[in-house]
């Protein structure tokens, strides 16, 4: 019986891993692959619940585990059986996660039944969800954390679906790259600072923020390391060395650097 369950858990990731390697061959153009990964995924969250079902035990795979012999023939449970079960068992699945499970096998009877039409954006958003949905409901269940199990081919596209840490820290650090390409110094900002919120160094230049920077990761828009050229002198400094003054009483205020403060730290000419 324990080979059973291990059989289903590996016959789940196996699927998981040909339904993502056939959804990136969808979003490299070849919008056909996407109905295989329709196919795959469904068959992989069908497996990995049943196999959450039977880590509580393995015979809890049969319709009816009181029958008076189990064999091959015997039923098995179906998806939906295994959420009731695992709903019962007190786990949390929420609304959203039934229906866009819902939403895959139909759409899986769709093309089985070669009458479905599908709308690409509805599929990558709706697989999005479905994968964290499911890396969230292993982490907090009885884990076989599934990241350890995507081939390495498929690993950044798994991270960036399940809108997992990796994967959104990845978005992020491509976000400062496209913020730098075509940044030109002479311009402005053009720096990439540490994010002492976030903790990454993702702080890029950005025109919609006040202090001319944002931190594509969190959001931040702080940071004392952002340099300011000076109201005087006209030098960068960072703005941690730097006071904000209204030095003319104009009711507006600026930056300027220690040296044209006079900071005997920076000079000793007075
Ligand atoms: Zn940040
Ligand atoms: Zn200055």
């Amino acid at each position: 019986m324990p080979d059973l369950n291990l059989d289903l858990l590996d016959n789940a990731l196996d699927s998981l891993n040909e339904a993502l390697s056939r959804y990136q061959d969808g979003r490299d153009g070849n919008d056909k692959s996407y109905k295989f990964c329709i196919q795959h995924l469904s068959h992989f969250f069908e497996l990995i619940l049943k196999y959450y079902v039977t880590r509580s035990h393995p015979l809890l795979i049969y319709k009816n585990p009181f029958a008076k012999h189990l064999n091959d023939e015997s039923h098995t449970i179906g998806l939906f059986e295994a959420v009731n079960f695992l709903k019962n068992e007190g786990h949390e699945i929420t609304e959203r996660f039934e229906k866009d499970l819902s939403w895959l096998k139909k759409l899986r009877n769709g093309i089985e039944h070669h009458k479905f039409s599908m709308d690409t954006n509805e599929v990558e958003e709706t697989i999005g969800r479905l994968m964290s949905a499911i890396v969230e409901f292993d982490e907090s269940h009885e884990s076989v954390d599934i990241s350890c199990h995507i081939q390495s081919e498929q690993y950044d596209l798994f991270h960036e679906l399940a809108n997992t840490y990796e994967g959104r820290l990845k978005k992020a650090e491509e976000l400062v790259e496209e913020r730098l390409t075509g940044c030109d110094p002479k311009d402005g900002n053009c720096a990439v600072y540490h994010c002492y919120e976030c903790d990454h160094d993702t702080m890029a230049p950005n025109p919609n923020s006040d202090t001319g920077y944002r931190c594509t990761f969190c959001s931040n828009e702080e940071s004392d390391d952002i340099e300011m050229d000076c109201g005087i002198c006209g030098q960068s400094w960072p703005l941690w060395q730097m006071k904000q003054m209204d030095l003319d009483d104009t009711g507006h205020s600026e930056y300027y650097c220690p040296y044209c403060l006079h900071d005997p730290e920076y000079r000793n000419d007075d």
